[in-house]
């Protein structure tokens, strides 16, 4: 299967290597501006074939992406130790202007998978610009805020993340929601099941668990500079599930037609993952204090949008 990349950045590359090093794709094509950096980081992971599976992988333009199922953007410009994911919009919005109808004309029927900050800025921006239907236009949204959350939690409860029910939705950024009213491990609410596990979540381990979900990327970025591993190996597994028509549940960010009050709103709710898509968004139960908090996420990506005249 035919994969390409937009944008071969750190997160383009780190995603490109987690696709060969798993066997998901069979073939990749790497898109850059910067046509050296593609080629470099093209030939370096085809070097790393021998050692994983049977691949081709080489940099391309636009054209090159005829047969590709499914096209991930990671196009843009990083994001600056302290500036938040808003801060970046009007930088990337514009480079979207110029990719986006480019990989539209060749694989109109392709899925878009994005992944430039602010995430679902960008996948709103996306889906206007591509015309195609919301559930082919995904944002990776909070699939790693989820996963953290999950890996935070099994941590703690001791307990592999994988057995563990909990979601964040809304902005992938400061304003994302952790459902902690839902959350469950094995059908028991994660809150009795924790008590009776001998670790119970107080309102200080929540707040810190809340804290290292929340705020991770500016961990990061301050040591290292960017974030890529994480998201490239997110991507490379929702790019299995689409190739695979899996039905696996992620947390993604599409056009939600309304949200909490709020029209045409892109931000992440668990999602069912297939050939074609998005097929199924799930709508957890939230308390009262967590219904507020994804108004109030909603809210804001709604005024980004609009303040770009992307409403
Ligand atoms: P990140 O950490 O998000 O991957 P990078 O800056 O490493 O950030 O990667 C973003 C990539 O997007 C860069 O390699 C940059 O050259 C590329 N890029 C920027 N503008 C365009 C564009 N208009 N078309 C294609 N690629 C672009």
């Amino acid at each position: 299967m035919k994969v390409g990349i937009v944008g071969s950045g750190y997160v383009g590359s780190a995603t490109a290597y987690a696709l060969i090093l798993q066997g998901i794709a069979r073939e990749i094509v790497l898109i850059d501006i910067d046509t050296k950096l593609a080629r470099a980081h093209a030939e370096d992971i085809l070097h790393a074939t021998p050692f994983s599976y049977p691949a081709w992988i080489k940099a391309g333009d636009y054209d090159a992406l005829s047969g590709a199922r499914v096209v991930i953007i990671a196009a843009g410009v990083a994001q600056k130790p302290g500036e938040t994911r808003l801060q970046l919009l009007s930088r990337n919005a514009h480079v979207f202007e110029q990719i986006i109808p480019r990989i539209v004309r060749v694989v109109p029927e392709a899925i878009l998978l994005v992944a430039t900050n602010p995430v679902d800025v960008m996948t709103h921006i996306a889906f206007r610009l591509s015309g195609l239907p919301p559930e082919r236009v995904i944002g990776s949204g909070t699939i790693l805020d989820t996963a953290r959350f999950q890996a935070l939690l099994g941590s703690y409860l001791r307990v592999a993340p994988q057995s563990i029910d909990a979601y964040v939705i809304g902005e992938h950024g400061d304003s994302e929601v952790l459902v902690w009213s839902s959350a469950h491990v094995g059908g028991s609410w994660i809150f009795s099941f924790a008590e009776e596990r001998g670790y119970p979540l107080t309102e200080e381990v929540q707040k810190a668990i809340d804290q290292q979900v929340r705020y991770a990327a500016y961990g990061i970025i301050e040591g290292k500079g960017a974030t890529y591993y994480g998201i490239g190996a997110g991507l490379a597994r929702l790019t299995q599930a689409i190739l695979t028509d899996e039905k696996g549940l992620f947390t993604l960010s599409i056009l939600n037609p309304h949200i909490e009050g709020i029209s045409d709103v892109t931000l992440s709710l668990p999602r069912i993952v297939g050939s074609n898509g998005v097929e199924t968004t799930l709508y957890p139960t939230l308390d009262e204090r967590e219904s507020a908090e994804l108004h109030r996420s909603a809210s804001i990506l709604k005024e980004a949008t609009t303040s770009i005249g992307y409403s």
